[in-house]
């Protein structure tokens, strides 16, 4: 496919595929790729430099590799695929993915059903308005089971699923699929896993009516169309009407309907097949084009800004309008040692590949050096992006994952990025002594691609920890580290990140003096500490009372407290955990007129006698992450994963047995969760599985406190 002329944005399909860890994202992600003509090639890397040393190169290469959207025509329409990460300890990514989706294939096992992620997965969906369409994979495993994965969606998810396909299982396994709309049947020959089969697809399509072959055993789905035209037409009452006027439903009239309730997700229209051997994967990107949005039918909310940018003035759909005032929003950064590649989606107006842009979140104008798209065979450099284009975004210097571009004189932003606290912490030390600094500065990097890995140095012990949303998000971080920047490091046991809290507010305000090594440093404040339930990161305002705002020297004084109250807040006054649920007001900052300005850094040593007097005075509560279980075991393990949950302070929430396997929903806490899998494995003799993702955190009580202490 080559960057013809642009096509109609009704042409265009934006979509991804999320699924439960396993059902078969990345499996029905290439085949589609393979089958619509989509080769992987490492690309970007022409574009390195001489001085990229091998690391980075192998780094840069990936980023193709992995890329974050990829184009693929289908049938005259223009698709981009986005790569949404599949497990559960990155919810987060899939979140920001699903901000530029416009619509996703969720992927079940069809012998699982509903999993914990797909629920994950398809509220995260639900929540950012991206229209959803199931496929249910693996129809060859054993327990493969069309019904019942259909009842789990309705009763899990509260969908209303909708099979426009039915799976056709002849005696000797071989799979079929019936296309319900337009009275089709897909057969395929030989095992696709080959992929030479994969190459010669989609002939073997034969319509069920005009088949003699197959005539008798096809009399059943001319009923089963019928059940689904009335399925339909009890939510569309469009179709109802021509139902009931017994009119005949051609395919066309029948997709129309279906599509309407689809993006106004009234209905989940179900697909089904076998990826791994590519069967049904051509109707599958059929349906992406059939059922899901085009840009034109999902308007997307942003904020409008006026000059001043920070203030926000009204909310507003975008209007895909190339000649509109540009909005762009940033889902992924990938972050290198020579600047950023950021991915991003054009909203409105238009961007150029060399121009300046403005970050309303740095209040600062950036250059653009160089658009990118990853087409079918190629990456290509594009000279300008358009409303509904994903681009790579080479040059900006500071960007992070969920900003957004515009132009200074016209500044809007996407608002609502939240990425959640991480719940688990590890010390983490190069294991060649002189790699440290390199390895703090690589840890900064990956920081700005996931933000919910984050780092910091023990200030007591010169540790370096790292923080995130699971052992085996850091276990992955540590890969990665080694894998792209030759960085080998050990992780120590995994820690839980707590958290400290005010229970009421509190005033403090007098003079803080500390004493350097060649000057003192004093300054008085007055800030008022409250909490603030709603706020993960604390948050440091600014109301004065007096006039140091109006001076050049008092604004800078006043920045600099802002500052150094931020870093102080990181580290808790009870245990130096970090702070949340509070939010600090600056009243009064005031020097003595003859002291030199401080740096940040030096306001907070002095502010260090400010935060002990806080925990002094102060009602400080600590607290830790729970987290939402769910286990799977066989029925016969269930009562010991049951007393084991339990007797570690789990509260159960559900238990379902199903056959012989039995579910359970609990929540806990993660301190006493650590080795839960290990638990778990012994407990079920190998047979369990579980998943935990963080539910919110809760305060620690009373007797853990007292362990907290020693
Ligand atoms: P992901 O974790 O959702 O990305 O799942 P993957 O695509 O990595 O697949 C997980 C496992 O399921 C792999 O071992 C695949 O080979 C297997 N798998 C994927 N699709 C099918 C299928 O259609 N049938 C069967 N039997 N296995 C499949
Ligand atoms: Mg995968």
């Amino acid at each position: 496919m080559k960057p013809g002329k642009a096509k109609p944005l009704k042409d265009l399909r934006t979509f991804g595929v999320a699924a439960h860890i396993d059902a078969g994202k990345t499996t029905v992600s290439e085949r589609m790729l393979y089958i619509a003509g989509v080769q992987y090639r490492p690309g970007f890397v022409d574009e390195g430099t001489a001085t990229m040393d091998f690391e980075e190169e192998e780094r840069e290469r990936g980023i193709t590799i992995h890329s974050a959207a990829i184009k693929l025509a289908w049938q005259g329409l223009d698709y981009t695929l986005v790569d949404t990460p599949g497990h559960v300890d990155f919810t987060v990514e899939v979140e920001r993915c699903m901000r530029v989706l416009d619509g996703v294939i969720i992927v079940f096992d069809s012998s699982q059903g509903v999993e914990a992620q797909s629920e994950t997965v398809w509220r995260q969906a639900a929540a950012h308005g991206v229209v959803r369409i199931a496929f249910l994979n693996k129809l060859d495993k054993v327990g493969a089971d069309w019904d019942a994965s259909i009842a789990s969606m309705r009763e899990r998810l509260a969908a209303e699923p909708v099979s426009v396909q039915l799976p056709w299982i002849l005696p000797d396994g071989e799979i079929r699929l019936v296309d319900l709309v337009r009275r089709r049947v897909f057969a395929y020959a030989g095992d696709r896993a080959d992929a030479e089969f994969l190459s010669a697809p989609w002939d073997a399509e034969r319509e069920w009516a005009t088949d003699e072959d197959w005539s008798d055993s096809c009399d059943g789905w001319e009923a089963e169309r019928l059940a689904l035209v009335e399925a339909v037409a009890g939510i569309d009452e469009e179709l109802l009407d021509h139902f009931v006027a017994d009119e005949p439903i051609e395919p066309e009239l029948l997709r129309d309907a279906i599509r309407r309730q689809t993006l106004a997700a009234n209905m989940l229209p179900v697909f089904g097949g076998a990826a791994l051997r590519g069967i049904g994967v051509e109707p599958l990107l059929e349906a992406v084009g059939d059922y899901l949005p085009s840009p034109e039918d999902v308007p997307q909310p942003m904020a409008l800004h006026g000059p001043p940018a920070g203030k926000r003035q009204e909310e507003r759909r975008t209007v895909l309008d190339a000649d509109a005032p540009l909005a762009v929003q940033v889902f992924k950064v990938v972050a290198t040692r020579h600047g950023t590649i950021a991915w991003a989606r054009v909203y409105q107006g238009t961007l150029e590949g060399h121009e300046q842009v403005y970050n309303p979140r740095t209040e600062k104008v950036e250059r653009v050096h160089g658009l990118f798209i990853i087409l079918a065979d190629s990456d290509e450099a594009v000279e300008r992006a358009r409303p509904g284009d994903i681009v790579a975004i080479k040059g900006l210097k500071n960007v992070r994952t969920g900003d957004s571009l515009c132009r200074k004189k016209q500044p809007v932003s996407f608002s609502g990025w939240v990425f959640p606290l991480p719940v688990i912490s590890m010390a983490v030390e190069a294991r060649r002594v002189e790699d440290r600094d390199k390895l703090i500065e690589t840890l900064g990097l990956l920081h700005i691609e996931d933000p919910t890995m984050d780092w910091r140095v023990n200030e007591d012990t010169g540790q370096l920890l790292v923080s995130g949303m699971g052992e085996l998000h850091l276990q992955i971080v540590s890969g990665k580290l080694k894998r792209d920047f030759g960085l080998d490091v050990l992780l120590g046991s995994p820690r839980v990140a707590y958290r400290e809290a005010l229970g009421r507010a509190e005033r403090l305000h007098g003079w803080f003096e500390r004493v350097l090594p060649n000057k003192t440093v004093s300054a008085w404040l007055d800030v008022e500490f409250e909490p603030a339930p709603d706020l993960d990161l604390p948050t440091v305002r600014v109301a004065l009372s007096d006039s140091t705002e109006e001076s050049p020297a008092g604004r800078l004084l006043i920045e600099t407290a802002v500052k150094a109250l931020e870093a102080e807040l990181g580290t808790g006054p009870a245990h130096g955990f970090p702070m949340t649920q509070v939010a600090a007001t600056l009243r009064g900052v005031r020097q003595d007129p003859d002291d030199p300005l401080p740096s940040p850094e030096e306001l907070e040593i002095a502010l260090n006698v400010l935060m002990r007097d806080l925990g002094r005075l102060g009602d400080i509560r600590i607290l830790e992450p729970w987290m939402q279980l769910e286990v799977r075991v066989p029925e016969e393990h269930l009562s010991a994963v049951l007393g084991d949950v339990q007797a570690h302070g789990g509260e159960i929430h559900k238990v379902e047995v199903h056959g012989e396997l039995a579910r359970l929903d609990a929540i806990a806490p993660l301190s006493k969760m650590l080795d839960f899998t290990t638990r778990l494995r012994s407990s079920s003799q190998g047979r369990g599985s579980s998943v935990m993702q963080l539910e919110r955190y809760r305060e620690v009580g009373k007797e853990d406190r007292e362990r907290l202490r020693v």
